[in-house]
């Protein structure tokens, strides 16, 4: 983030035009609509994939008229700071770090996420990012993570998954709860299968169950939260593990690749009661179990968390 704001504001972020200037052999054609050249001004503000990210987002109305009159990206940038108030401010920088990355989601991996995913997306790792500024200590994703469960923004829903292993029973178990943007329950499975699994296999295997249902579900863009930080990184990595357990990240990562109204994203364990607490449960109910009340064991969990 800190590299991209930098960039940008230099003027010298690798658009197709910049690294032709720097002798790099490539097409000088916009990466999104491939008909136009690709300088920063069209990247953020003329191309058609920008103009979609700041109507989308309402941003539009309010930047319209600097922009029409605008000499230069930077130039641009630097009055629409200063014009904007401060949460505007943050609103810009998180959808101009948006474009930028879904022009090299296109480039290097030829995805495209839906509009609403990525700005989500971008705003929440600009938060992140400003939280973690201003707590003064070393930028690191986990200084962010709130101790607290956090409902999703509207339009979206958030599913949180976990695990328990039952040594005594030689057995390990998922659960997974779905809740809409006011906290909301609207669904939870729960299930158990013999045999011991190390920790990881036990909370990549749950990710899958939560994102098989989702999938088979009217549900749409989801936010599936765990407490594993290493399936989550794992997930979003791209190196092969030969083990059974690289295969189930090999399976989640298919899963993700073609359902792009789901995410997955990494949560403290103290964040995750509700799915932690069903996943103790799960021993008592048959495998697997489906339920469209709440579950008494996370009744008062849900409703604490709503308010
Ligand atoms: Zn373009």
């Amino acid at each position: 983030m800190k590299i991209f704001l930098w960039r940008l504001l230099r003027g010298c972020l690798p658009t197709r035009i910049n690294l032709q200037r720097k002798h790099v052999p490539c097409t000088t054609l916009c990466v999104s609509c491939n008909s136009e050249l690709e300088n920063e001004w069209h990247v953020f503000f003329t191309c058609a994939a920008a103009k979609d990210i700041w109507t989308s987002s309402g941003m539009w109305d309010k930047i319209k008229n600097i922009v029409e009159q605008g000499e230069g990206t930077t130039d641009t940038v630097f009055q629409l700071l200063n014009h904007l108030d401060t949460k505007e401010a943050t609103e810009l920088l998180a959808l101009l770090w948006c474009i930028w990355r879904r022009r090299n989601d296109k480039l290097w991996n030829d995805v495209s996420s839906p509009i609403g995913v990525s700005i989500f997306l971008a705003r929440q790792r600009l938060e992140e990012w400003l939280a973690a500024r201003t707590t003064n200590l070393a930028p690191s994703p986990r200084v962010a993570e709130p101790n607290y469960w956090v409902k999703p923004q509207p339009g979206f829903m958030k599913c949180n998954t976990d695990a328990a292993i039952f040594k005594d029973t030689n057995s390990y178990s998922f659960a997974f709860c779905l809740r809409d943007n006011h906290g909301r329950f609207k669904a939870a499975t729960t299930g158990w299968y013999h045999g011991l699994s190390p920790r990881h296999e036990a909370e990549v295997i749950a990710c899958i169950e939560a994102m098989s249902w989702l999938t088979n579900s009217s549900y749409e863009n989801v936010l599936i939260e765990l407490d594993c930080k290493t399936v989550v990184d794992d997930l979003h990595g791209s190196n092969q593990l030969l083990s059974e357990y690289g295969l189930l990240i090999q399976k989640g990562r298919s899963i993700l690749a073609s359902h792009k109204n789901l995410s997955v994203r990494f949560i403290r364990r103290q964040a995750n009661h509700v799915a932690h607490s069903l996943a103790r449960a799960a021993r008592s109910y048959a495998s697997p179990h489906t339920f469209d009340f709440i579950p008494p064991c996370i009744t008062s969990l849900i409703m604490k968390e709503m308010n």
